[in-house]
């Protein structure tokens, strides 16, 4: 068995890259971008060990010494980069004080120059495995274009992102793009079932992930189903309370730690909600929603809309989740787009 049978989904991608492999015909740099939490980096990391792997058939075996070193990120020719925020929360970096970083930095860039030096350690394939690659600034991003510019033999560089347009376009036209679909519905509802999900949730659920394994694991934690009739509550009563209501959410949201993940839930579910309420403004089948079980609620805060506004407002709440990847305060962000959902800003 092999390690690719753990990866759900993108079939194309893996039969591409095995293409590669077996034919002696590896990029010397992969962009693999897609939706966040559908596999992209596993694969990656299947990849190298695919490249590096000592068993003679079912490659990357997973079990060889190889194999087990890149599982372990011990491989010493197999480099993970990603910020200390994320290799933190992956228990891959201990932090006692301070703030980890949340962007990739210089210094980690150039760390990788020694292993451009050396000939594998292992006799393999570098594998160098960027984990969201737009987190590199344009400083590095530049830093980081010499060496994609200047290919060392023996050398694989994968960039992981779920927002391509954030690198340079004169990196994204170094590398060979793969791109990643969110995995279908029902690769979802499986996923979860067979982690012991009960099958009408799981179907719920799925339908709330949009594709991501990630978000759907997230989901399945039974408080975000609470949670979904608690932020409902709360945007209805902004949206048609007065200010006080508003200041309240965006307070309510921001304290303590962890307000930046609430948030990102709560855009999830308005944009659920707002696409649910135009699926069911156009007479769509009611298949199509996601939150069927609560559509007279949903649709309250959004009774005098026309279609148009629901647009933009869907358009608002993107814009307000592309806003969060700054630095910005997520209550007062909030905050900002119930109050241009009320017309006040
Ligand atoms: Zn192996």
């Amino acid at each position: 068995m092999s390690t690719y049978d753990n990866i759900l989904g993108h079939e194309m991608i893996v039969r591409q890259l095995e293409r590669a492999r077996i034919t002696g015909r590896v990029a010397h740099a992969y962009l693999f971008h897609g939706p966040e939490g559908i596999g992209k980096q596993l694969l990656a990391l299947s990849f190298a060990q695919a490249l590096n792997c000592s068993a003679s058939s079912d490659v990357p075996c997973g079990t060889c010494a190889s194999c087990m070193k890149i599982s372990r990120y011990n491989h010493p020719d197999v480099r993970l980069v990603a910020s200390e925020q994320y290799l933190v929360e992956a228990g891959l970096l201990e932090w006692e004080k301070g703030n980890p970083s949340a962007q990739i930095k210089n210094e980690q860039l150039e760390e990788l120059s020694g292993l451009f030096r050396h000939r594998p350690y292992l006799g393999g394939v570098k594998v160098v495995v960027v984990v969201d690659a737009h987190l590199m600034n344009d400083h590095a991003q530049n830093r980081f274009l010499k060496t994609l510019e200047e290919p060392t033999e023996d050398t694989v560089i994968i960039l992981v992102t779920a927002h391509p347009q954030s690198l340079l376009p004169t990196i994204r036209s170094r590398c060979q793009a793969l791109s990643f679909a969110p995995l279908s519905r029902n690769v979802v509802v499986d996923f979860l079932v067979s982690r012991g999900q009960d099958e009408a949730k799981a179907q719920l659920i799925a339908a709330m992930a949009q594709g991501s394994l990630k978000r759907a694991l997230q989901i399945s934690d039974e408080s975000v189903l609470e949670d979904r009739d608690d932020a409902l509550e709360m945007v209805s009563r902004a949206v048609g309370g007065d200010l006080a209501d508003v200041i309240r959410a965006g307070q309510e949201i921001g304290k303590g730690t962890g307000a930046r993940q609430r948030l990102e839930q709560i855009l999830d579910m308005m944009e659920l909600w707002i696409r649910d309420v135009i699926v069911a403004r156009i007479g769509l089948d009611s298949g199509y929603l996601v939150n069927g079980d609560r559509m007279e609620k949903i649709s309250g805060p959004w009774v005098e809309a026309d279609e148009m506004d629901l647009v933009t407002w869907l358009e608002r709440v993107r814009q307000t989740r592309r806003s969060m990847r700054f630095n910005v305060n997520p209550g007062m962000a909030l905050e900002s787009l119930l109050l241009q959902m009320k017309g006040l800003a």
